[in-house]
């Protein structure tokens, strides 16, 4: 039974708001399902980095009313037509005007759980006033995950969505959003909820457990990744209530925006190419070689890193192996930013190792564009991956990709050696330097074959992860929510 009618409710989505992959994906894929033939609304905060960009928003409702706990909370809702989606967003400034989204250098702002529990309430709130039920509200992340649980325990809610279901879709396990205790009077959730078999998770309130415990339906953004998060390994904890759930829990992979990441179009880059015209990747190659004033070899391969800088990324893993690459004959650019300490190790190897390596310290999307465009191959040593964008752009640039085989990676990248006429690029299964360093290996005897190199290249920029593939496959799942009692 496909759905006629589904709502989204999300902390961010781009071009409104951003500061991650989330925002990347609620950019997209809500118009993907409208052009998949259902009416869409994407509810988000107005924040002031939305307010800055100064979309013509309409205000639609003025003074609609959440009670939180003891307080009634006053708030307007302003609306935007933008690429066949409605977008609604909640105005509220004490909580969403503010320098950032979820908190600054300082740490996260200490009122998050407020703040996102009167989103969620706003969210229904709004829905009544508008008179819309919808088949499916689709939540995100923590920051929505006490939508289904408002939903099935606030008093009235079930009377006007009778027939409405739920989807929690989990972006990143490892953010939870974990509160103390003494946040639940102050958001309406009585204090019997604070029990481990509830809401309590090791002497805390987690938001996360709101939503995998009450939506009707989970999932994650890979397969891989659906079945990675039951074990202890990747689960951070809730694997055992993930297991409870296994029945519900599916895996959809993200899609990329073919739009912005695709070479024959690409503004950013030197030169454009296709996969008919690969000698123009040779050209960016030697723009980014000289642009990092490293030995100018075009025979040299050359890998590419574009990374938060962060453990879950292997950083650490990829600095150990880093005299191991450059003894297999490769150089190295890196474009990252994130903990200081990884920051420091990879500028002080830049200074040590001119030629072959090049770091640059920042987050800069044109230089991003060019490293995709002018490396030989993409390297994600990362420890867990719920889908990864890098190497599905990679792929679409012909910069094959070498990756532990996790989450996201393991669905969207097929090795070349188990399988040569199919493979897209080259996977280790168990993480550690001596297997990434085997796995490279592996990558630059191939490379070393011109022909068959160029077999690959050409293959892998054939795959295709485009968002209608993703949308279908949404679309299926919601239709099955809702003839689930
Ligand atoms: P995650 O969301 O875990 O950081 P993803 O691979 O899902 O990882 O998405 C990260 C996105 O951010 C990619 O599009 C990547 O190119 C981009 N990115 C990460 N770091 C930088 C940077 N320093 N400069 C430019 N883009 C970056």
């Amino acid at each position: 039974m496909k759905p006629s009618n589904v709502i989204f409710a999300a902390s961010e989505a781009a071009p409104f708001s951003k500061t991650g992959g989330l925002g990347d994906v609620m950019g997209s894929l809500p118009e993907a399902i409208s052009l998949a033939g259902a009416k869409v609304g994407v509810f988000l905060p107005y924040y002031r980095q939305t307010r800055q960009q100064k979309f013509a928003v309409k205000l639609l409702l003025k003074k609609v009313k959440v009670s939180l706990g003891q307080r009634d909370i006053y708030f307007s809702l302003y609306r935007y037509f933008h690429r066949g989606v409605d977008f609604y967003f909640i105005n509220k400034k004490d909580y969403f005007d503010r320098e950032y989204l979820y908190g600054g250098p300082l740490g996260d702002y200490s009122d998050n759980a407020l703040r996102f529990a009167f989103f969620s309430q706003a969210v229904l709130s709004s829905l009544k006033v508008l008179e819309i039920s919808p088949d499916i509200i689709h939540c995100n992340e923590w920051q929505t995950a006490l939508i289904p649980f408002y939903l099935k325990k606030s008093p009235g809610q079930k009377d006007f969505f009778p027939e409405t279901k739920t989807l929690f879709t989990v972006h990143n396990l490892a953010y939870q959003g974990l509160f103390p205790s003494k946040v639940l009077p102050g958001i309406g959730i009585e204090q019997s909820f604070y029990i481990p078999e509830e809401l309590e998770f090791y002497g805390q309130v987690s938001f996360i457990k709101a939503g995998i415990l009450y939506s009707d339906a989970l999932n994650t953004v890979s397969e891989a990744y659906s079945r990675d998060i039951l074990t202890g390994e990747f689960g951070f904890g809730l694997e055992g209530l993930l297991q409870s759930r296994s029945k519900d829990i599916y895996g959809i992979i993200n899609g990329i925006d073919y739009s912005k990441w695709n070479p024959e179009t690409d503004n950013f880059i030197k030169v454009r190419y296709n996969n008919k015209s690969l000698a123009n990747k040779a050209e960016c190659k030697r723009d980014i070689l000289s642009r990092f004033k490293m030995e100018p070899d075009i025979n040299r391969p050359l890998c590419g890193i574009i990374s938060r800088l962060a453990q879950q990324k292997g950083i650490d893993i990829l600095i150990k192996s880093f005299t191991g690459l450059i003894n297999l004959g490769c150089s190295l650019v890196v474009l990252g930013k994130g903990e200081e300490r990884y920051e420091r190790v990879l500028r002080s190897l830049s200074q040590q190792y001119t030629r072959y390596l090049g770091v640059h310290i920042g987050f800069d999307e044109s230089l991003a564009h060019k490293i995709e465009a002018g490396c030989d191959m993409y390297l994600m040593p990362s420890y867990f991956e719920p889908c990864g964008l890098n190497q599905m752009y990679s792929l679409k640039y012909g910069t094959i990709p070498v990756v532990h085989s996790v989450g996201g990676l393991e669905d969207t990248v097929i090795d070349y050696q188990q399988n040569p006429s199919k493979g897209t690029g080259f996977k280790f299964r168990i993480l550690n330097s001596y297997n990434f360093l085997k796995a490279v290996s592996r990558a630059i005897e191939i490379y070393k074959d011109k022909r068959i190199w160029k077999n690959l290249m050409v293959r892998a920029m054939k795959a295709d992860f485009s968002w209608r593939n993703s949308a279908f496959k949404y679309m299926k799942l919601y239709g099955k929510m809702r003839v689930k009692k």
